[in-house]
């Protein structure tokens, strides 16, 4: 794992934080596809369907941002408005 001790204290390096997403996420599939009795087809079709979501197919989810009930256009990262502290309407997966 890449990390380091510096005066900032201890964090790890975003390669090292995306291994463990990446361990984490086929643990969770491998987990998911066994007690459900799901394919790695299946997963494919469910990747692309989201990734397809925001119009263009480039193996990611774009969020866009919205407009708050003031007027005022919240992004889903922080997620609530800037202007009016309202909580904007994003899926959990669009705010991390
Ligand atoms: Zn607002």
């Amino acid at each position: 794992m890449i990390s380091s001790n510096g005066p900032m204290g201890n964090f790890d390096h975003p390669l090292a934080r995306l291994d463990r997403v990446t361990l984490l996420s086929h643990a969770l599939w491998s987990l998911a596809a066994e007690k459900l009795q799901l394919t790695d087809e299946q997963l494919i079709e469910r990747m692309v369907e989201l990734d397809e979501a925001d119009g263009v197919r480039d193996q990611k989810v774009t969020v866009y941002p919205k407009q708050c009930s003031c007027g005022a256009m919240v992004s889903a990262n922080p997620g609530w408005c800037m202007s009016c502290g309202e909580r904007g309407d994003f899926s959990p997966f669009h705010s991390v």
